[in-house]
């Protein structure tokens, strides 16, 4: 018996995008593992980092000078006692007891301060004659001086949980001493190609057929967002395959399917997945391309149908199904952010759906120019060879002159 699959949800790309937002606050990742320091990059923390001790754990000099008693240069130029000097990695054995009024310290960069000392005179205001130093610019107590634990006192957090290595969390994880870290397991995501025109990409396509190009640009996004690929077989458009299909898909965290989502008599994937009692949260979004997109859960898994035209399937996995696979994923969520660049031609679109079309930005420092990428609709492989971003274009207007402020989202 064929399940009626509910009425059409078209929403506006905002209230799209925030339905899947709020769906993916629901979810949970699935596990934890322990991997090295290293192969923490780009996975999901699933433990905090806090500082072990104080930063810096020492009054730590800022600069190559001299530490002085700030009080000691009043008047201009003063010549100070040198009584030591002070590398980075001093000891405290090595390090003068005390700096006494008029007195002071050769000092590097990274070394501790030494007491009595309040501030360091960089080496570029001061001359070293004999054991004596002449210093010509004053400073005010505490220049050129850290304060122990200024920076982060020990115990506090550095990193949280769901929080993404990069190399700025890889060097705090390594500066508080972890040679290995617990991450979120990665989600599995499963791929489903459909369409009796898709063959897979070793076999000769005939004529009237099409490789499976949006397996493989859909395998590498997830890759890409922190989850797991399986590519399934490709779905021919019939019911009892895809079925067979869908169910397996339905095993992994997160179902992605391409095609088979329009309006056509073949494209049957919303009523298949109404037989596996899905609902469905929208089943289109007034953007192009990707109009048909689907969003839904069945059998506690959520899926997305994306429409099959390649440069669409890439379009919707960015701009919903990845905020998914992040939550999976373990990560906070974050919104969808655009960057803004100067429009480098005129363009002229049809108004109704928010256009998301490949762009290509170059320029460089404040002046970043964004022009199309001269595209043929929505199958246009090609035009995506020569892009490395969408360009926004809102849906209540026609006309762009060159030199306007655009959105654009980079890839
Ligand atoms: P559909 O969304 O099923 O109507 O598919 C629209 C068009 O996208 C098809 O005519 C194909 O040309 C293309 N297409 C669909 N699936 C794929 C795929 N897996 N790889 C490459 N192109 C595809
Ligand atoms: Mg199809």
């Amino acid at each position: 018996m064929a399940a009626a699959p509910q009425p059409p949800t078209i929403l506006s790309f905002e209230d799209a995008r925030h339905e899947v937002e709020r769906h993916s606050r629901e979810v949970r990742p699935g596990g934890t593992e322990s991997v090295s320091l290293l192969a923490s990059m780009g996975r999901v923390l699933a433990q905090g980092v806090a500082a072990d001790r104080d930063f810096p754990p020492f009054r730590r000099a800022m600069r190559d000078g001299y530490a002085v008693r700030a009080a000691d240069l009043a008047h201009l130029p003063a010549t100070l006692q040198v009584v030591g000097e002070i590398k980075a990695g001093a000891s405290p054995e090595d390090v003068p007891l005390e700096i006494r009024p008029g007195q002071a310290a050769g000092i590097m960069t990274g070394a501790p301060a030494p007491y009595g000392a309040d501030a360091v005179v960089m080496i570029e205001y001061t001359s070293l004659k004999d054991n004596y130093v002449t210093i010509t610019r004053g400073v005010t107590s505490g220049d050129n001086i850290v304060l122990p634990g200024s920076e982060a006192p020990k115990g506090q957090p550095l990193l949280t949980p769901g929080s993404r290595m990069d190399y700025a969390a890889i060097g705090l994880a390594a500066s508080v001493g972890l040679e290995s870290l617990t991450v979120y397991r990665r989600p599995k995501i499963a791929i489903l190609s459909t369409g009796d025109e898709i063959v897979e990409i070793g076999a000769q396509p005939g004529p009237h057929q099409i490789r499976n190009s949006n397996s493989y640009s859909l395998a590498a996004q997830v890759a890409a967002a922190g989850g797991e690929p399986n590519i399934l077989s490709i779905a021919r458009d019939e019911r009892s395959h895809l079925l067979a299909l869908i169910e397996q898909g339905l095993q992994s965290d997160l179902l992605l399917l391409s095609g088979g989502v329009s309006m056509g008599k073949y494209d049957l994937v919303e009523q298949v997945l109404a037989e596996f009692g899905a609902e469905f949260f929208f089943t289109g979004a007034q953007i192009q391309p990707g109009r048909p997109v689907v969003f839904g859960r069945a059998q506690g898994r959520y899926f997305f149908g994306l429409p099959g035209n390649p440069i669409s399937t890439m379009v919707t996995f960015e701009l919903f199904a990845k905020a998914m696979l992040e939550a999976l994923a373990g990560m906070a969520p974050r919104p969808l952010q655009f960057l803004h660049a100067r429009l480098k031609a005129e363009l002229a679109v049809k108004t109704g759906l928010k256009r998301f079309l490949p762009g290509f930005l170059s320029g460089e420092f404040e002046n970043v120019e964004v022009k199309l990428a001269g595209w043929h609709g929505s199958g246009d492989v090609a035009a995506m060879g020569r892009s490395n971003c969408y360009i926004v274009i809102p849906e209540e207007r026609a006309k762009f002159s060159a030199g306007e402020w655009v959105a654009v989202v980079m890839r």
